[in-house]
């Protein structure tokens, strides 16, 4: 759907559709199922300037917005060829160095991850911390100009391939600050650095990237590795929710269009009783609801681009469309599943292997009770029950 988009919204828009006569959704299948990350194609979408969609020219991006990068990822979802690799890397990390990092950050770091000579992941969740990431533990002492990291991260996704990690630490203890939200600082993280180590959790979803416990002791952190200021961190991160509930929205209905399309082919020619089953309303009329839910969910979430990018709050509406997505993403491959019968179930089709991610996406980065929680408080005024 190209609705009120420039000319240039539309190519990025049709990308994907470019993109997918080279990698098309059985390569990313053969990667998802094998757990092995898509190099050829991530290098391809570097070449094509599109790592850097939210980077500043100046270092060697594009200069454009949410909107951008979440049509991006709708259009690549839609051919079935969605990476999260993308979310956690130029969405997150790349727009948050843009705007909050040091001279290091953008001159140095920012002109190689345009290009895809370097990688970035994502690090806030940790054993003990997941959705009230205020009680993260893991610390970064300082020690006059220098910190020292300890602790614990997991199912971050990507770290195999990446060089550098953005993480979330305490700089202050619990004990130690006034406001909840205070004493958090971000660092870029060098993956190689003394102190880290790495071991792979064993998720069971066909995904081309693996997710990963990092582990961090004593790790030596200058001034340089510091994003924004130091104990201000979480004002960063609150920036950095709504980019990922809204591409994550994007994901959702790129995917549930595909799998919804696939259905759509298959279900015109496939004729078990004299006519095709689409012709069936209980085969049309599910397809048609998840259609209709889909729709509704992209739009919402180009409202949130919007919003995002002329700098009002983007809160309800992000939330709003990643819920609405992850739920049309799902009914949308379960429709499309049942529309396949058998066939659905089998790796030729590919259909059930999407059903995974779609249902991944309710939980997380922010789970549905989260989004609905923050719709029911802060849009709706309901009392907090938390
Ligand atoms: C494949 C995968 C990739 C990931 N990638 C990353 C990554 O790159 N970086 C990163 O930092 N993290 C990553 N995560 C972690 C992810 O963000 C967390 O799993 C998610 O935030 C939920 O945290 P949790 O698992 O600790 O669940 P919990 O916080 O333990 O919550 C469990 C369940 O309890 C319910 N719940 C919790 N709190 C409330 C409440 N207040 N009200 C109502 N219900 C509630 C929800 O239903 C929730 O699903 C990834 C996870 C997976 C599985």
């Amino acid at each position: 759907m190209d609705f009120n988009l420039n000319e240039e919204q539309r190519q990025i828009y049709a990308y994907g559709e470019n993109l997918a006569q080279t990698y098309d959704n059985r390569y990313w299948l053969e990667h998802a199922r094998s757990h092995t990350f898509p190099k050829d194609m991530f290098k391809q979408i570097a070449d094509d300037g599109f790592l850097g969609l939210m980077v500043p020219e100046e270092y060697g991006g594009a200069g454009l917005g949410m909107t951008e990068m979440s049509l991006f990822m709708e259009g690549t979802a839609n051919h079935g060829i969605p990476l999260l690799m993308m979310v956690v890397g130029p969405c997150m990390s790349l727009s948050h160095l843009s705007s909050h990092g040091n001279e290091f950050h953008k001159k140095e770091l920012l002109p190689a991850a345009v290009k895809g000579d370097i990688q970035f992941c994502f690090a806030i969740t940790e054993p003990g911390a997941g959705s009230n990431s205020m009680k993260i533990s893991t610390i970064a002492k300082p020690n006059g100009k220098r910190f020292s990291l300890s602790g614990e991260k997991t199912f971050i996704t990507g770290a195999d391939v990446s060089d550098y990690c953005i993480v979330v630490a305490r700089t202050k203890a619990h004990s130690d600050v006034a406001k909840k939200t205070d004493g958090f600082t971000l660092f870029v993280v060098d993956l190689k650095a003394k102190g880290v180590e790495m071991q792979r959790v064993n998720i069971a979803i066909p995904l081309p990237e693996e997710q990963f416990t990092l582990f961090f002791d004593d790790v030596d952190l200058g001034p340089e590795n510091v994003i924004g200021e130091v104990d201000a961190g979480f004002s960063i991160l609150f920036d950095m929710l709504n980019p990922e509930r809204i591409i994550l929205a994007a994901l959702c209905s790129g995917v549930g269009r595909f799998a919804l399309n696939k259905a759509v082919d298959y279900a015109s020619e496939r004729n078990v009783f004299g006519v095709p089953i689409g012709s069936h309303q209980g085969v049309q009329h599910p397809l048609a609801k998840a259609k209709a839910n889909i729709e509704m969910a992209s739009l919402m979430g180009r409202k949130a681009a919007w919003e995002f990018d002329n700098g009002m709050a983007a809160g309800a509406s992000a939330n709003m469309a990643k819920y609405a997505a992850a739920e049309a993403g799902i009914e949308a491959v379960d429709a499309a599943l049942q529309a396949h019968g058998g066939a659905g179930f089998t790796e030729d089709t590919g259909i059930y292997e999407l059903y995974p991610l779609m249902r991944l996406l309710r939980t997380a980065p922010v789970n549905r009770e989260l989004c609905l929680s923050f719709i029911g408080e802060k849009v709706m005024g309901l009392p907090r029950s938390y």
